[in-house]
């Protein structure tokens, strides 16, 4: 075993402390990364905090982080895909059965069986804990690992293996290009993302958001328009307006007032996980043909597809960066919104 550490919740909702674990040793398919950056997502603290229990447990102790990128220290006999000192992603999966319907079809965040999560899970052997990316290193399989490429800005790629995935799948799924109207609603970590891919994919984008303060953020990020949803009659204007609506809002909202905005035969699609049910009218759905979809990250190849993109349209997360001592603050300014857009902990020296 690989004697390591990290910054781990021993208890729901108290303070990380230092964390001396062990990750196994690395096999013939597997690498070792020595993490440089782990970002901070806010399902980290939801499940840090115990809110998404009893649909996710939480198990502690909880060192989370699902965004991670590092360079690769050691490689097992059989690697092909790496070599030391390459750089490496980890998103939120870290293994799955391999041999299911969704594992087959590359979408392994779907695996039948469960995925083995990159923290508050198990491996497949639904035993070992898995502990995530608020470390010094990780040993993975290199067949969830990802490669990405030298010479972009690296602490804002660490965001992409979630946040950045999270909107891409939606927006390629849903073939958004040219000549399309796209609207993100919600400006935070996922939404900001999404405004910037989607606008490279071509769209004319709108941010819906209630904080009129984000416009000048909105137009930056690549955004053509900006709507003030807390503005009614701006809100009735925009009926019928988008061909897709990428909904990023993790806090209970009228989906019935958003699906309003979809144009005939559009799509909405919910990626914010609110933690209670969220009410809306069927009218608001049949009246247009419309189509409410949901969709969960991305598998191991959009993923990379993912990463290729944004290193090609030089696309990365806007993050400030911390040290480790200050994760307790920054998840506290996450809840309140006060970021721009993504927290990332430097663990180089950690
Ligand atoms: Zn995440
Ligand atoms: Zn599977």
């Amino acid at each position: 075993m690989i004697e390591t550490n990290g910054y781990a919740i021993h208890e729901a909702g108290t303070d990380f402390k230092s964390f001396n674990f062990e990750r196994r040793d690395v096999g013939p398919h597997d690498i070792l990364i020595e993490i440089l950056y782990a970002g901070i997502c806010h399902s980290d603290i939801h499940q840090a905090r115990a809110e998404w229990e009893p649909i996710i447990p939480s198990v502690f102790p909880m060192v989370p982080g699902h965004e991670i990128v590092g360079r690769v220290s050691r490689v097992g006999a059989n690697v092909t895909k790496f070599k030391d000192g390459d750089l490496a992603g980890i998103g939120c999966f870290v293994d799955s059965c391999r041999d299911c319907p969704a594992c087959e079809g590359g979408i392994e965040q779907y695996c039948i069986k469960g995925s083995a999560q990159t923290y508050n899970s198990t491996e497949m052997d639904r035993v070992t804990p898995t502990y995530g990316g608020y470390s010094k290193n990780y040993v993975v399989d290199e067949k969830y690992a990802l490669k990405v490429q030298e010479g972009q800005d690296l602490k804002g790629v660490a965001p992409l293996l979630c946040a950045g995935i999270t909107t891409y799948s939606p927006l390629r799924r849903w073939k958004v290009g040219p000549g399309q109207k796209v609207a993100v609603a919600g400006l935070g970590g996922l939404g900001h993302m999404g405004v910037k891919i989607a606008a490279a994919m071509g769209a004319e984008v709108t941010v819906l958001s209630t904080s009129p303060t984000k416009e000048k953020d909105a137009r930056a990020l690549g955004a053509t328009s900006f709507l003030n949803v807390r503005d009614e009659e701006a809100v009735k204007a925009a009926r019928g307006r988008f061909d897709l609506l990428l909904d990023t809002i993790s806090a209970v909202h009228d989906y019935g007032a958003y699906l309003n905005m979809v144009t005939l035969n559009g799509v909405m699609v919910v990626v914010g996980m609110p933690t209670e049910s969220v009410p809306f009218h069927a009218a608001s759905l049949i009246g247009g043909n419309k189509v409410l979809a949901g969709s969960l990250i991305g598998g191991i190849p959009e993923t990379q597809e993912m990463l290729d993109f944004c290193a090609e349209h030089n696309i990365t997360s806007d993050v400030e960066v911390i040290d480790p001592s200050r994760i307790a603050e920054a998840y506290d300014r996450t809840v309140k919104a006060d970021v721009r857009y993504r927290f990332v902990i430097d663990m180089k020296n950690a």
